[in-house]
């Protein structure tokens, strides 16, 4: 084996955790059978948006996270602190997104409510996106994990395309609830349309719709939990 080359002693490899010490890049992992040559840190050669930032690295990467999630993850480069901005970036552009499209649809009912919100949404989704990470890097350390709090970070930014469909369920619900025609289609079985009602239909909706997000969170931190820091 080459002095500097793939596996090291520390390196594991990164479908199932297996320590690879002493194998070649050739052979397999003696646990799971994945080629060693898989988990070569150099195959992590970064999203679009990690590479480059434009308009279209942007879409190429929403693309890429929402068409192949694992496939893209394993690519996801780690360990630049200095790609950190860029995460946050791409997160805020989501965020800005969403915002915008919520803050927009309430325009006939005034700027104030626009503005709310506008602002409601856009820090709603920057402030779950966090409470993710803070869970995904807790739980990491306490499973013996190669996922700290940066790296969480990362992952939960880039699962950020994963709160459109939790945006729209709820848009369209708070719609339904804002003209009152949510009150006439709820089944009277069920009891009448109360605040109490509202809140646990609204809680249910965003659940519902939290799960593709977490579904791409929790598939990014299966490509990264064994990965390897690159030399
Ligand atoms: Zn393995």
């Amino acid at each position: 084996m080459p002095e500097n080359g793939f596996p090291s002693d520390d390196h594991l490899c990164e479908r199932c955790g297996y320590a690879l010490r002493g194998l070649s890049s050739d052979q397999s992992c003696p646990e799971c059978g994945n080629g060693v040559g898989e988990s070569d840190p150099a195959l992590r050669t970064g999203l679009a948006w990690q590479n480059r930032i434009s308009p279209i690295a942007w879409l190429a990467t929403c693309w890429a996270i929402v068409a192949r999630p694992t496939r893209s993850y394993r690519r996801l480069r780690i360990g630049d602190d200095r790609g950190r901005r860029r995460d946050r970036c791409f997160l805020a552009i989501w965020a800005l997104l969403i915002g915008l499209t919520w803050g927009l649809s309430r325009l006939d009912r005034g700027w104030e409510m626009a503005i709310d919100w506008g602002l409601g949404a856009a820090f709603g989704v920057v402030f779950l996106t966090y409470i993710e990470a803070f869970g995904v890097a807790y739980f990491s350390r306490k499973r013996g994990w190669r996922v700290p709090w940066p790296l969480a970070e990362r992952v939960a930014c880039y699962a950020a395309i994963g709160w459109v469909p939790a945006a729209i369920i709820l848009w369209k619900l708070n719609d339904l609830i804002l003209d009152g025609s949510i009150k006439h289609w709820w089944p009277q079985q069920l009891g009448p349309w109360t605040l109490r009602t509202e809140v646990l239909v609204l809680t249910l909706a965003g659940g519902i719709g939290i799960l593709w997000f977490e579904t791409l969170v929790w598939l990014g931190v299966r490509q990264v939990r064994y990965a390897n820091q690159p030399a």
